[in-house]
């Protein structure tokens, strides 16, 4: 007879991903045990920009990228660059991304966005709440800034897109930029302010506050790096560098290091690759911005921390294995000169580089398969700290042993099967 594995599920990946839905399969009473190669929270988690990003239901591609293409090849520190190195592997990406722009797959994408989005805020705060760490969330809007004259239009139909997919959105003259954020320089021209968003005080923070109640959950946290695994009658195996560890199923929530593990356990290869992004946190810099405040021309985004002051932004296609590109990183700073009456205060900054997991479609995968036994959330390219705890509260769901899709049909756009 088989023995009943000692772990219901096991999650791998402490990123917020994996911890949010550790906790929400706990509190359904799942025995959980969570295994990562490092601490919690040391992936694209620890660093990324803590904005609560609802108003982002378009994906970060367009058509444009075509035109930016060689400027992408040439300049080492543009928003957007791809190494050339790199190339050939991000090609097959690259033309199933431009695929994913024709009309019917672009609606696609922007209902599956709308819908995760439009749960995010209530989920974050029921979670939060929970915690007893409402302060984590500071829902006070963010603000998308323009100074040319002539991106005016661009950002007039910006706007008009965003009220036809009922995102919350006002136009602010640059008076109104005055009297909120006196701070920043009197030459922005105005801009768009999404009062259904907010921004995180510290994303690492929110990781070890989860893990600390995961843990009074009974969650387990195991330092292990999962190196494979197989299914069998029971359930999963998993080997990893410390041995072999036994579950009846299987979160797959490893970001942008989970192509690997599902196809060995479910025989998929999905197009996963990686979105590096940069940040430069500046911790001399406190009480300078009410809120997350990004440059529509500039092409990046600074948020007010407990920390100080942290920009963040860029998209570099260059895979996993190469060395971060700090450069990148200081480049934030420089672009930060001349959108504030008097320039930030880099001192002691610290740069920093994580991998956005990405697949063509801008959407993740969420989704059980193989009999149940293989959970899978991956994916959340720009939006994972958005999207955490609304995809837990999902996959909490989806874990029960009778819980099939046919219950949960907002949930098709986001399954494995569509690659
Ligand atoms: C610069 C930047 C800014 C961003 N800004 C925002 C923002 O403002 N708002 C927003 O919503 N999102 C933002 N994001 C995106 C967000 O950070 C990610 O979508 C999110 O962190 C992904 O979480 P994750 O848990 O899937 O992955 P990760 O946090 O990367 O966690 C994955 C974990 O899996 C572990 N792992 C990998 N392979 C294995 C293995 N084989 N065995 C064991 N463990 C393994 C890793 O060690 C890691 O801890 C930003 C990202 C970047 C880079």
């Amino acid at each position: 007879m088989l023995k009943e594995p000692p772990v219901d599920i096991a999650v791998v990946g402490a990123g917020i991903i994996g911890v949010t839905c550790a906790l929400a399969l706990a509190r359904r009473g799942m025995r959980v045990v969570v295994i990562d190669g490092q601490p919690p929270g040391h992936g694209a988690s620890y660093g990324n920009a803590g904005h609560l990003a609802t108003e982002q239901v378009f994906p970060i591609a367009d058509l444009s990228i075509l035109k930016r293409l060689p400027a992408m090849l040439t300049d080492p520190l543009g928003p957007l660059r791809v190494d050339w190195k790199y190339l050939p592997q991000a090609l097959p990406w690259f033309a199933r991304l431009l695929l994913n722009l024709r009309p019917a797959p672009y609606q696609r994408t922007v209902a599956g966005l709308r819908t995760l989005n439009e749960a995010s805020l209530g989920a974050w705060q029921r979670l939060l709440r929970s915690l007893g760490r409402p302060d984590l969330l500071k829902q006070e809007g963010s603000l998308l800034v323009f100074e040319r004259p002539e991106s005016r239009p661009l950002l007039e139909a910006l706007q008009a897109r965003l009220g036809q997919q009922q995102v919350p959105v006002d136009f602010w003259p640059a008076s109104a930029l005055c009297e909120t954020a006196p701070q920043l320089s009197e030459h922005l021209q105005g801009g768009l302010f999404f009062p259904a968003t907010g921004h995180f005080i510290d994303p690492y923070r929110v990781v070890c506050e989860l893990v600390e109640v995961a843990k009074a959950c009974g969650v387990q946290f195991q330092r292990q790096h999962v190196r494979g695994g197989h299914l069998h009658m029971g359930g999963v195996s998993l080997a990893t560098d410390q041995g072999r560890l036994d579950a009846r199923q299987v979160l797959i929530a490893c970001g942008a290091h989970s192509a690997k593990l599902t196809a060995q356990l479910t025989g998929k290869h999905v197009p996963l690759d990686t979105e590096r992004g940069y940040h430069l946190m500046l911790p001399h810099e406190h009480d300078r911005l009410p809120f997350a405040v990004t440059s529509l021309e500039r092409k990046f985004i600074m948020t007010p921390m407990a920390g100080g002051l942290r920009l963040a932004g860029s998209v570099e296609f260059a895979g996993l294995e190469s060395p971060p590109t700090l450069a990148r990183a200081w480049q934030l700073q420089r672009l930060s000169q001349g959108l504030f009456r008097q320039d930030l205060d880099a001192s002691d900054a610290t740069p920093w580089m994580g991998f956005r997991p990405s697949l063509p479609d801008s959407l993740p995968i969420i989704d059980k398969v193989c009999d149940g036994k293989v959970l899978l959330a991956f994916g959340h390219q720009h939006l994972g700290l958005t999207q955490a705890a609304v995809t837990a509260e999902w996959v909490a769901e989806l874990a029960a042993p009778l819980v099939h899709f046919q219950g949960l049909a907002a949930l098709e756009a986001y399954r494995l099967n569509r690659f």
